[in-house]
């Protein structure tokens, strides 16, 4: 935490503005320390500064009538004066805008005074050499750095206030001036005083009488405290114990990394830079990072009075420190942060994708009795989706690193939601039969293998942003599964990287396969074909300029995949779309109509019935030449076919059904609703079931006997109602029936 920036709070003000000006003359200074008081006369005109009003706003002997009046009330007086001497020109009230104390909102005044500063002139362009060797983060705060040090005026470091860091400048009798540069010399020189003396702070200090350096005199500090920039800036020094113990300061300085709010840049980043260039001639840091400020959605700023203040235990609670440490993280930092609950929910539904993953692998690897020591199955060995996942994996510890090393949290959060998104939704979803369908128990240990890695590897990679969360699934995943394991995630090594796992081909053709799902799924949906009805072919084209082209095998273990995603019986990869897709072109009216004017129905009418020309990305028609900007085109799939297309695939399902197709789409049906009847009996999801049917929907039960047995754990599935257990009535696509479950006790134990 830095100290908050000064400010006036008393009812009198200096102007700081007139820091700016260099033509004040100086009236004391010590070449020494480079300290310069300054009164306010203008040297080139030579009119003499008044300064009619105290420290309270009154005004001072001299003034006539107006003497010991508080400055704020004499405004109608003074009008009424100048009107009885008949110099007003004019009075009316009128509305400007005029100061006040930030904090008690009191009217505040103006008041000539003479202040404190320190000569910039000599100290700048070290300063500004010091600065250009930091590496700061974004790089515009640097340059705003530069900025403030090319166009900064001297540094006004004194205070009219009482509270605040005594400055230790000395004054005597005979107008000698010193500063005293540490307690012992103050000790050394004290005259009186020092028995009372309970700390280095007003009133004590003040108390202490020591000897002028010069004529011996007695002399006393000045009244001004400091600026408090002066005692943060010694940060680097004064936490370090540079006083007492050199050596143990120069183990830490220069510190690696500093972060704060970019106002610091001229405030606490400006004055830590300045007494580190005086004492050391360097940079007090090497890596300086900044952020914008953050303001209430959709934005104010917060106001304790303003009834927009967010209570952070409050905000903690409803949606955890975990989540609003990450959103934090996740800000871009050249961007001022809305705060708002909306993106916070948001977030908290995106982590549900990982803890629910976290929760399916906890859930079944208790049924499974799965050992994370068990001599692993070879990455080589595993299945393609186990080999894709940890390719990913690889690349996902290898951008967080990367990432964390040149401090962007931000683009290393998003990889790992990114990855924890396609944990869920491909790899997860793909492969969820394996963890429960013993078909092979080197296939399932596979499966379980790279989940519980995908898994630790995450808590690892998050467990910076989001310590609780990490730990939680860290001691439910690892400790108690693992005996040697370490006690906490936070007492492991970040995730190393494992570049051997790093399949970039496999990556791309998966990319590929999964470009082909995301248009196979919005074909279907085009054609409002169910998922759960298979569908005879998927044809795919990728255009001879994409990416993807070649990536996609009809044959290959990828096809396979996408065909069980789409539920598709076969995938075709074309050349050519010709003969699949039907391209609509219409004119854009707001374009073509004032362009074509009475030629357009003629042009429409050409462009609807085909009878036009593409020519390099040109639309040749009736004697015209079109941009694809003037036209709106569309693409629809020629009969029996639903296309979907993106900048440079296309793909097209053929939608026509056979009654084989029906039946085993009626049969996934069937075994997806027995699952909700599973769920609604109130069945342990390792529980085996008795399965008995009546109706028509018998011909797709019969035909599809093993699968619907297998998806809903059925160990016996026989005509005829018992009248028994969980049943149900009713239609699936349309085909009529009666079902009944009842768990089957003489069923093996849960595995
Ligand atoms: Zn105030
Ligand atoms: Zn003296």
């Amino acid at each position: 935490m830095s100290p908050s920036p000064s400010t006036p709070s008393s009812t009198t003000c200096a102007p700081r503005s007139g820091t700016r000006c260099s033509s004040f003359r100086r009236r004391r200074s010590s070449r020494r320390s480079g300290l310069t008081r300054r009164s306010w006369k203008r040297s080139t005109e030579k009119l003499p500064v008044l300064v009619p009003i105290d420290e309270m706003a009154r005004f001072v002997a001299g003034y006539g009538w107006l003497e010991g009046k508080e400055a704020r009330d004499v405004a109608r007086e003074i009008a009424d004066d100048l009107q009885r001497r008949g110099l007003l020109f004019r009075a009316a009230d009128y509305t400007h805008r005029y100061p006040e104390c930030w904090r008690c909102h009191e009217e505040i005044v103006f008041r000539v005074a003479d202040e404190w500063f320190i000569s910039m002139d000599d100290l700048r362009p070290k300063l500004i050499d010091a600065a250009a060797k930091v590496t700061w983060l974004p790089p515009a705060a640097g340059r705003r750095m530069q900025n403030w040090l090319q166009n900064m005026g001297d540094w006004n470091i004194s205070r009219k206030r009482y509270w605040g860091l005594p400055l230790p400048f000395y004054t005597c009798a005979n107008g000698h001036f010193f500063v005293l540069g540490s307690e012992e010399e103050l000790r050394e020189r004290a005259r009186a005083g020092l028995e009372k003396l309970r700390e280095l702070h007003r009133p004590w200090i003040d108390d202490v009488i020591v000897r002028c350096p010069e004529c011996a005199a007695d002399s006393k500090r000045v009244k001004e405290v400091g600026d408090c920039w002066l005692d943060a800036g010694v940060v680097p020094f004064s936490t370090l114990d540079w006083l007492h113990d050199r050596a143990y300061w120069e183990q830490w300085f220069p510190a690696d990394y500093i972060v704060e709010m970019v106002e610091q840049v001229r405030l606490w980043f400006y004055s830590q830079l300045f007494f580190s260039v005086v004492l050391t001639g360097e940079a007090p840091y090497r890596v300086c990072q900044s952020f914008q400020p953050m303001l209430a959605a959709p934005g104010q700023e917060f106001h304790k009075s303003g009834g927009n203040m967010v209570d952070s235990y409050e905000a903690c609670e409803l949606v955890g420190a975990d989540s609003l440490r990450w959103l934090f993280a996740r800000q871009d930092l050249q961007e001022i942060m809305y705060f708002g609950w909306a993106p916070l929910e948001e977030f908290k539904r995106k982590l549900l994708v990982l803890w629910n993953t976290y929760s399916f692998f906890v859930t079944y690897a208790n049924l499974d009795d799965f050992d994370p020591t068990e001599r692993p199955v070879p990455p080589a060995d595993r299945p393609l989706m186990d080999r894709w996942l940890l390719s990913a994996l690889a690349r996902l510890v290898a951008q967080s690193r990367a990432a964390l090393d040149a401090y962007d949290a931000r683009s290393a959060l998003f990889s790992i939601e990114a990855f924890w998104d396609d944990l869920s939704t491909w790899y997860l979803r793909r492969n969820r039969a394996r963890f429960w369908k013993e078909r092979s128990h080197r296939d399932s240990l596979a499966a379980y293998q790279t989940l519980f890695e995908a898994l630790t590897t995450l808590t690892g990679l998050i467990a910076p942003v989001m310590p609780f969360l990490a730990e939680d699934m860290y001691q439910g995943l690892v400790r108690g599964a693992v005996p040697q394991a370490e006690a906490s995630v936070h007492h492991t090594a970040y995730p190393l990287e494992r570049p051997e796992r790093l399949d970039e081909d496999l990556e791309r053709r998966m990319r590929a396969a999964r470009r082909v799902v995301e248009l196979g799924r919005a074909a279907r949906s085009s054609a409002g074909v169910k998922t759960r009805t298979p569908l005879g072919k998927l044809i795919v084209v990728f255009d001879a300029q994409d990416r993807d082209r070649g990536q996609l095998d009809e044959r290959s273990e990828l096809a396979d995949i996408v065909k069980d995603e789409l539920n598709v019986k076969s995938v075709e990869i074309r050349d050519r779309a010709e003969g699949l897709v039907k391209e609509t072109v219409k004119p854009d009216l707001k374009v073509l109509g004032p362009k074509l004017g009475k030629d357009l129905p003629r042009v429409r009418q050409a462009l609807a019935e085909g009878r036009y020309e593409r020519r390099d990305g040109t639309i040749a028609v009736e004697g015209f030449v079109l941009a694809d900007t003037e036209v709106l085109v569309s693409h629809e799939g020629v009969a029996g076919h639903a296309v979907a297309r993106d900048a440079g695939a296309t793909v097209a399902l053929e939608t026509k059904l056979t009654a084989e197709l029906e039946l085993e789409g009626l049969a996934r049906e069937l075994a997806h609703h027995l699952n909700n009847m599973r769920k609604e009996a109130g069945l342990e999801i390792s529980d085996r079931i008795a399965l008995r049917y009546a109706g028509p929907i018998a011909t797709a039960l019969e035909r599809h006997r093993d699968f619907v047995a297998e998806e809903s754990l059925a160990t016996s599935v026989r005509p005829g109602l018992a009248g028994r257990g969980h049943a149900w009535r009713g239609t699936l696509n349309g085909v009529a029936g009666e079902l009944e479950i009842e768990k089957d006790p003489s069923a093996r134990p849960a595995r």
